[in-house]
Parts: C-alpha cells; structure tokens; sequence
C-alpha cells in the first residue's frame, strides 16, 4: 500500500541567510523524503520563510527597507543554498502569503467560536501590564528591554532572562531598564492580549494523551511530560504545569491583523507552523487539487522535521490548536539536536568562523560528501552531532571513495575495453553469494532509513562494501587480466562487482542522489526506485564519479587559509619582476628554457592532473592587481540543473596579453586543481603558459592554445 506523506521542515526565520543548521535539518530531511519516493509512497515536501514579528520588523526598518521587502530579498537569496545541496523541496513558500493569513485567521476564528456543547472557547482576553518605548511608539519585546539582572547586578542583560548569573526574570524586575531600540527608560502600560487557553482541562488533557503515546522520541516524550507536572522545583520556584499562550501583539507589528480586533496581531508563533498548511496549498493550487479534499484524507500522513529548540511549538500549542479548531494533528514531530562545528571551536581565530554553507559550495566542494557525512553521524535520537574536519575527509576519503566508489572503477575498464561493455548473468559460485548476501540487506537497510537511522544505515552499506572489497583482492581482476585464459573468470569476477555497485548505490541514493543520477547513466538501470534484484546488463565507459576532498580545501572553507596574496608562479613573473616569484625555480641557462628537467614521474603520477580543453568565455582585468587577469572559462561542465558551469581562474597573465585577444580562444586548465582563495576571489583551477626560466634574459610568456578542432572538456592524455 502506498503512503501519502506530507513533510515539512521547521520554517527559517525570515531575518539572515541559512547558516549550517539549517542545512542539516534540510538534508536530514531531504534524506528521508527521498527514501519514501523510491519506496513509491506519493510525498509533499515543503517549506517556507517564517517572515512575521518585531525583529524582522525592527531589522527592516534599520535597512531602510519595508517588511515586506526585507523578506523578499532574504527569500530570492535561499534558491542556490536550496538547489547547492540538492535538497528536493515540491514548495518553498512564505508565512505573509494570503494563504497564510486566510488560514490562521479561520484557525483562530475556530478556537474562538468553540461551541458551548465542546466545551466554549478556547480564546481569552486578558489585560497585561507591558514595557512600552514612548519614543518608539510601541510595546517592547523581551529581548529589547535590557536592563541590570535583580539577582546578580550585571548590566545590559536581557528583559527575560540574564546571561551573566543564568537567573530567569519577567522584564519589570530590571534594575534601571532602558530600550534597546531607542535608548528611551520604558513606561509600563497596560494593553488587551489574546490568550489561547492551554491551561484549560480539555487541552491537558488531549496534549498528556498525544505527547506520551509512544509516537514522539523517548527523550521528547520524557521531556514534556515535566511541563504537565505542578510541582515544587529544587530551587524553590513553582511549575504551574500549562500555562495560557499569550497569541496577540500589539501594533505596530509586522504580522497577521486579528478578526474583529483592528490594532492587534497574531503573535509571530501562532502564525508559524500555519505556513506548513500554508505551502501546502500553494502547491496543491499550483497543481490544481483541492486543499480541503487533500487534508481530509485519512490516510494522510503529517510529519515535521525540527531542532530541539522549538518543541514546545511543536508538541503542545501547534498539535493543541489543530485539534481544536477541527483539523488533523501531525502524525509525528522528529526533533534532532544541534550541529556543532569542530567541536564546538566554530569561534576559535585558528579554524575562522564555523561552516559557510554557501562557501562551501563557492570553493568547489562536492554537496554530496556534506549529505554523506552527516548522514554517517545522524540517528533517529534527539542529540547534538559535531562537524570535525579530520573525521570528514576521513569518512569521504576512506569510506565514500576508498571503498565504495572505487569498486566501479576496478570493474568498469576491463568490462569496456576487453567485453565490449556487457556483463555475464554467470557470477560463479563466490560472486553468487556476495550478490546475495548484498541484496539480502536490501530490507534491513530500507528499515533503518525509514526510522531516521542514517547512520546505522552508512554503516551497514559501508561493512556490505567491505565484503565487496574482499572479494576483489581474493579475485584479483588486474591479475586476471594479465592472461587472456581468464578471460571467462575475469569477466564474471567484473560483472559481480558492477552488479555489487549497482545494489550499494541504490541504498545510498537517498543520500547521493546526484552520484546516483551518473551511476544510472552508467549502468543503464534507474536508480530512482528500490529495485535491487535486476541485474545489470551492459555498461556505458565509465566516468569520473566523485572526487576526494582536499586538506587545502578544508583549510580554505575555516579560513586557515587567510586570504592570500595572488600566486604568482614563475611561468607568470612579469618582466620587470624584482625578485624572483615563487615557487622558486633554480635557472639553469644551459637547460632547456633556463630550466633543470623535474625528477622522473610515473603514467601514475602524470594522470592525476587532469588536463582539459577550455574556452575562454571572458576575460578582464583585476583591480587592484598588475598582474593578473580574470578568467571565465567553459571546460564543457554542467551544474546540477544541467545548465552550462563556468569557472573563474586567475592568471599572471596580464603583462603578456590584453583581455579582449584572449577572449573565445581555447586554451588548457588544470582542472582538478584545489580551489584556491586569493585576496581577489577564489580560483578555480590553473591555466597552462610557457615561459623561459630566465625572465630577464627571455622575457614573454605564451599562453597554451590546441590545435583546432579539439573543444572545451576534452581531457588531455
Ligand atoms: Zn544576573
């Protein structure tokens, strides 16, 4: 029976750019949500920028902006976050849509309106004394009421709680408080709030059944079950069990307008969660269904993925207020911990400021090796994981390629060039069993990602692998091949272990869905669903499918590498160069160009630099720089989208050439070279030039141009 799932991740707040949490939650649930789809199961994934209340309102205002296009701007920068780290969302969406406001205001027009038969209303009014900014015009939130802490005497401390003693405090017991907006001495003054009534048996009663039977994380489950309890706490204050949830601000804010109330506004958490339901409907208008007809089904299924800051959202008032107003409450709330950088250092001046997402990606860094290591370190528990540098090129490096993607490339020549790409159906008896044991898995393994035990599934694919890899150097195939009479044994040993990657690949493919996008390319089979039993026929000649992660590149993305001064390679020196550039190479004016021949290499060595044709799509000069010229180059790439990639590339190159003669010419790159952040942006690649190892006595430097015909991506043998 196929599922109907609809998922959300938690909605980002509206006020900055997504930082690594985020893409976290994102890929966790990316992961999963692309588990189902194989499956079959019919998923919505959706999300939306979390766009109301008086931050965003305050921090629009100081960019002299207006709300509403303050969010705009945030939201047109999410896409390449979005699309970088392949994460398949169906609707990304805003809580200031009409839709949202439509929906929150029924939702509290439901809760309001309670029949006296159900029990009466579920909305309260209530008149609360404030801190209100008379320069400002406006209440103040907490978090803009700084003042001395009453317990400690520490000064500038938050009107909610003080960060130097830890103490908890309501803002009119600040000594001495003050705006932070204005700088103006606060005013107390009294205002009518809205209160939804948690507090009332019937949601007590309906949130002790729902958040302890069984469906929510034990550690969760446990968690909540404390705010349900009135007690007497160790330090001698009070748990009251629920309390009533003040809903409603006061304007000027930036939000919903509640019914029948002009002047007062959803507080931004009510509205919040709204905005699944919101997304949810865009996209189901957008494809011409029925919202209503889509939400009555009962066989639906509601899931969020969140962070373990926002619980109590998510557990008591948004399942509370769903189930009251009449509507279905999430079938589940899957809470993960926080992602904490190099144990905790992100700050530390050694390794920068934590993980830049969006840096990442600018220095080239593969997405799918970030989906692999994280998910290699998430559970279905909620707790907190680390990003450690060495763990992650150690996972890539030695797990992901060293025994994962390496099985294809040990296999994949001998099928091309000595059985014209086709595979045997007859694995012998050792390879039959290897298959087996592999495919055996296949539900063990679909299990594990469907409970959100990625890193238990990692781990089972990687030890399957192992097995694989023993089997190579039990069988040896560049042995094999070296005896035309193995032929049959090496042809059934290189068939099992394509068949092998086949299997391993589509159990990582909610994890590498771009890998696994090539790898169907490859083996001719789609890699979409859970199929693992079909046994691969022919090859296409393989490709290059994953590159390793670099400790250049780790140290660029943690700023190690400060930002660094132009290379200026002795090839590139100018004329009139003082001294000589470096790397330094000793002039040999009897050698050949001024320059001793390097130490003998291997082929081995040669064919790690990957040497390609490209095309000079611009050229310009640098400012600030004599020397270089930056370059647009077209090595025949494509991004994700499948649209044309280009790279950027400085060279020291300007004495030689003025941009516009370089510009539709070919030249050669260096292609796998390690991203390199210079003080003028990050060069992504090398160009090839010649010159004489004595500047002054043979100035000029040429830059390469192949003979006609050859065109951008061809690799240079
Ligand atoms: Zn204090």
């Amino acid at each position: 029976m196929h599922r109907q799932l609809f998922v959300t991740t938690a909605l980002p707040y509206a006020n900055g750019n997504f930082h690594i949490g985020h893409i976290m939650e994102y890929i966790q649930a990316d992961i999963w949500v692309r588990y189902q789809r194989m499956r079959g199961h019919a998923v919505d994934f959706v999300c939306a920028d979390d766009t109301h209340g008086a931050p965003i309102m305050i921090a629009a205002e100081k960019a002299g902006k207006t709300p509403q296009q303050f969010v705009a701007d945030i939201a047109a920068g999410r896409k390449p976050y979005l699309d970088g780290f392949h994460i398949s969302f169906d609707n990304w969406h805003s809580t200031d849509a009409p839709e949202n406001h439509e929906l929150a205001r029924q939702i509290y027009r439901d809760l309001r309106d309670l029949p006296a038969a159900q029990g009466g209303s579920l909305i309260e009014r209530k008149t609360i004394e404030q801190f209100f900014d008379p320069e400002k015009n406006m209440f103040l939130p907490d978090r803009f009421i700084k003042g001395e802490c009453p317990k400690c005497h520490a000064k500038d401390q938050y009107g909610d709680n003080c960060e130097n003693c830890g103490a908890v405090y309501a803002p009119t017991d600040l000594i001495n408080p003050y705006s932070a907006l204005s700088g103006a001495t606060p005013e107390l003054k009294s205002s009518e709030h809205f209160f939804f009534k948690l507090s009332d048996p019937r949601c007590v009663e309906f949130l002790e059944k729902w958040t302890q039977d069984g469906k929510l994380q034990p550690e969760v489950a446990n968690k909540i079950k404390e705010w349900f309890t009135i007690r007497t706490n160790p330090d001698g204050s009070k748990s009251e069990g629920l309390g009533d949830w003040d809903i409603s601000r006061d304007a000027p804010y930036f939000g919903i307008e509640i019914p029948d109330a002009p002047g007062k506004y959803f507080y931004v958490w009510l509205d919040a969660p709204i905005g699944y339901l919101a997304s949810i409907k865009n996209l189901l208008t957008q494809r011409g269904l029925d919202y209503a007809h889509y939400m009555a089904n009962p066989r639906l299924e509601q899931y969020h993925f969140i962070g373990k800051d926002i619980v109590t959202f998510h557990t008591l008032f948004w399942p509370a207020i769903l189930h009251f107003s009449g509507r279905k409450t999430p079938n589940n709330v899957f809470v993960h911990g926080f992602l904490t950088v190099n144990n905790g250092e992100k700050m530390s001046k050694s390794r920068g400021t934590g993980l830049d997402p969006l840096k990442y990606l600018s220095l080239g860094m593969n997405p799918e090796w970030l989906r692999y290591y994280l998910a290699a370190k998430l559970s279905a528990r909620n707790e907190d994981i680390d990003f450690n540098a060495d763990d992650f090129m150690a996972r890539v490096n030695s797990d992901l390629i060293g025994k994962f993607v390496n099985i294809a490339s040990r296999a994949a020549g001998f099928l091309t060039k000595r059985f014209d790409g086709k595979l045997t159906t007859e694995f012998g008896a050792m390879g039959a069993v290897i298959l087996a044991d592999i495919r055996t898995e296949s539900d063990a393994i679909a299990d594990l990602y469907n409970t959100r035990e990625f890193g238990k599934a990692t781990r089972e694919i990687m030890l399957l692998a192992d097995k694989v890899n023993a089997y190579v150097d039990q069988h040896k195939p560049w042995d094999l091949a070296k005896d035309p009479a193995n032929n049959v044994a090496l042809h059934q040993v290189c068939s099992v272990l394509v068949n092998a990657f086949a299997v391993l690949t589509r159990y990582l493919a909610p994890i590498l869905p771009s890998l696994a996008q090539s790898v169907q390319r490859f083996i001719g089979l789609p890699m979409d669903q859970w199929d693992v039993d079909t046994d691969v026929v022919a090859i296409q000649p393989y490709q290059h499918l994953m590159a390793r992660v670099t400790p250049e590149q780790l140290d660029a993305l943690f700023g190690v590498i400060e930002v660094v001064a132009p290379v200026e390679p002795a090839k590139a020196a100018p004329k009139n160069a003082a001294k000589p550039a470096a790397p330094a190479v000793a002039v040999d004016p009897n050698a050949p160009g001024g320059e001793a021949l390097a130490p003998t290499i291997g082929i081995d060595d040669f064919v790690k630099i990957d040497l390609r044709i490209a095309a000079i799509l611009n050229c310009e000069a640098v400012d600030g720089s004599t020397k270089l010229l930056r370059l647009t180059l077209d090595a025949g790439e494509k991004d994700e989208a499948g649209q044309p990639r280009s790279r950027n590339v400085f060279s020291g190159i300007a004495s030689a050439y003025k941009p516009e003669e370089l510009v539709g010419k070919l030249t050669v790159l260096v292609a796998n070279l390690a991203p390199r952040k210079m003080k003028f942006g990050v060069s992504e690649g090398m160009v090839l030039a010649a010159s004489h190892g004595d500047e002054k006595a043979s100035p000029g430097i040429y830059i390469l141009n192949p003979w006609p015909g050859a065109h951008p991506g061809m690799r240079i043998h």
